[in-house]
Parts: structure tokens; sequence; C-alpha cells
């Protein structure tokens, strides 16, 4: 179905209203045009939480103040920065476009969607909200969040696991655009779907009863919300044990950990990591372990997109800091120092608190 004339008509002058008025305002990416700044936060706020970014992006801009100074930097540095962030090819895509931006475009973001959409790691939603927010675009961002809004909104069936039925919701967000909107308008409008598939209109219990386009949504007056996005595919996490080898060794300046940078491509790729073995028994065979103590830690469970893994930290004290293996991008690093190497999550949280 498409959206009918009275509901096109009626949702964008409302959503605008509310908005403004009692939408999300003063986060630390609003109220400016800066693409750098609109397209960092866009970038970091996939998949994760307002209230996880707010640090990240503060840090992020006083280190890379600019497209300039990020696209200069050091892989490492950048890594290091997006640290627990999650979903690591964000960042690495992230130093990438920088780069693109500088070296094609003379350190300008293009300005409309479609050419954004041809940088890395710019999707078609993150390409409208940067068109839309820095230049009054005229075109709608349709990530998860709307996509849940707009499927209930116009009851839309579509399976929204098929692209064809993305493409259909597409088009029919853009058939709900406001009419001859002004660059504000556009705006309090792209803010206003964002804000309320976060706080409204949520994947589970959606407060349709303080919902400002109630009266519109065809999902709420059939009684028919909880059907809504229909996705017939399922997420299917697989199962994975990894056992995590921590070498630690005392140093005059403190305690340190051998940590092996990961294979570009796959889990915590280009991330530093402890060595990780599929199994204990291939943990214990190194030499270099013969009469040394190894500590089983608490396994740590750990959930990725498509796998979850179940982590067994085993750790050994070194007699001393020489190489633990041959890798070649392997080093010691100072436990005080953690904050200057891209650690996964896990490991960020485990080493600054392994026992004694
Ligand atoms: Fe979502 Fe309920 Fe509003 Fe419909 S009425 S858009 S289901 S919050």
């Amino acid at each position: 179905m498409t959206p009918g004339a009275e509901g096109a008509a009626g949702f964008a002058p409302a959503l605008i209203r509310w908005q403004r008025h009692s939408g999300r305002h003063g986060l630390p990416w609003q109220g400016t045009r800066d693409p750098y700044r609109v397209w960092l936060s866009e970038i970091m706020l996939q998949q994760t939480q307002v209230s996880t970014v707010l640090g990240y992006y503060d840090r992020f801009l006083q280190r890379f103040p600019d497209v300039h100074s990020l696209a200069a930097a050091p892989d490492d540095d950048v890594m290091a920065l997006w640290s627990g962030l999650g979903y690591y090819s964000r960042a690495r895509n992230l130093h990438r476009c920088a780069q693109t931006v500088v070296s094609e475009h003379g350190g300008v973001f293009p300005s409309s969607a479609r050419a954004l959409e041809t940088l890395p790691g710019i999707g078609a939603s993150t390409a409208a909200a940067i068109a839309a927010f820095c230049h009054g675009e005229r075109i709608s961002i349709v990530d998860g969040n709307v996509r849940r809004v707009l499927s209930r909104l116009l009851a839309f069936d579509g399976d929204q696991s098929q692209s064809a039925s993305q493409r259909a919701l597409w088009d029919m967000a853009q058939a709900l655009l406001p009419t001859e909107p002004t660059a504000a308008d556009m705006v309090a409008y792209t803010q206003g779907l964002m804000d309320l598939g976060a706080s409204i209109c949520s994947r589970t219990r959606p407060g349709c009863e303080r919902c400002p386009v109630q009266s519109l949504c065809l999902a709420h007056s059939a009684g028919t919300v909880e059907r809504y996005p229909v996705k017939t595919r399922k997420l299917l996490r697989r199962h994975e044990s990894w056992w995590l080898l921590i070498w630690r060794c005392a140093s005059p300046d403190g305690q340190k950990v051998w940590l092996e940078r990961r294979p570009a491509r796959g889990i915590w790729a280009s991330l530093y990591c402890t060595p990780v073995f599929s199994s204990e028994a291939l943990a214990s065979e190194s030499p270099r372990l013969a009469g040394l103590v190894v500590h089983e830690l608490p396994p740590i469970v750990h959930s990725l997109t498509h796998r979850e893994l179940r982590l067994h930290p085993l750790l050994v004290d070194a007699p001393s800091d020489r190489a633990m293996t041959a890798h070649a991008d392997g080093q010691w690093v100072l436990l005080d120092r953690l904050d200057q190497v891209g650690l996964p999550t896990p490991l960020r949280s485990l080493l600054p608190q392994l026992p004694a």
C-alpha cells in the first residue's frame, strides 16, 4: 500500500511540531551544519545508544577536530579512540572516508545524498541524514528505527528482510516528506523521525498513548501494532568458544601484558588482543608454558551480531618480557597504557581487573 493522501499530508507537520516542542534538543551534534560533525555522530550512533556515544564523540572531536586531522592520523590512534564502541568496521571505514574526502574532494564533504553515498561506510540512510541536516535536502532517512515506525504507521506488511520491501518502504518514506520544506523544517523532520523511533515507537511496548501521530497510525487504529515490522528472516547466532592466553610480566614501569594485532579481516579485525586459541588443549601446547602456573579466570560471554563468543581467559605470569610468539605485530603493553591501543570490548574490561 501507499500512504493515503490524508496521512501523507498530516504526518510531516505533526512530526515537525512535536519535534520542536517535545523532541530531543541540546545533543552535542545538534545545532550544527558541519558535515564532519554530523557524519561522525551518525556513524557512531549506528547500533549504539546516545548515552554511550556522548563520551566517545567528545573525545574524538578533541583529538580529531576536523576531517584533515582524522585523515592524517595513524590507524592505531583511530582504533584506540574507537575501542569499546564496537562494530569496528565503522572505525576503519570512518578513517578511509576521511582520507577519501581529503584526497578526492579537497577536504569538503559532497553536499548531495547521492554523492555522499559513494564514500566509504556511508549508506543511504546516513547519506540522507547528512544531506538533510547540513543542506536541508528533501530526502528521508530509513534506518531500522524509522522502518519500524513507518511500517506501523502505514500497516505495511512487506517483509523487511527482503530488499524489494525495503525499497518499497523507502518510496513511502519519500512520499511522507514535508512539501516545500525549509532547511529548518528538514532538520526538525529528520530529527523527529529519529526521536519518535528512539523514545516512543520503541520495539517493545511503544508509547502509543503519547504518540504525536497516533491519529494517523493504521496499525494503532487496527490494534495490530505488534505485527510490525514484518521480518521473516531471524538473526541466527553461532556459538563459539575461544581461549585467551594472557601473558603478564612485571617490569620496572609496572605490569605488562602481551598483545598481538588481529588479522585485518574477521572478528575484532586489526584490534590488539591476547593470543587466541580454539581449544584449551591448543592453548596449553606452548612450550613456553612449561613449569608455569596457568590460572583459569571466570569465562565471559560476549555477543556479536552473528556470533556468541564464550571467552575463557587463562592468566600466566611470564618470567621475562621476551616476545611470547613469533607474531610479527605483537608487543608488551603496560596495563596503565591500554588506552593507547585499540582493544576489543571484553578485553578492555578484563585486563585492568586481572587478579594479583
Ligand atoms: Fe508507533 Fe504507536 Fe505512534 Fe503508531 S501510534 S507510530 S505504533 S507509537
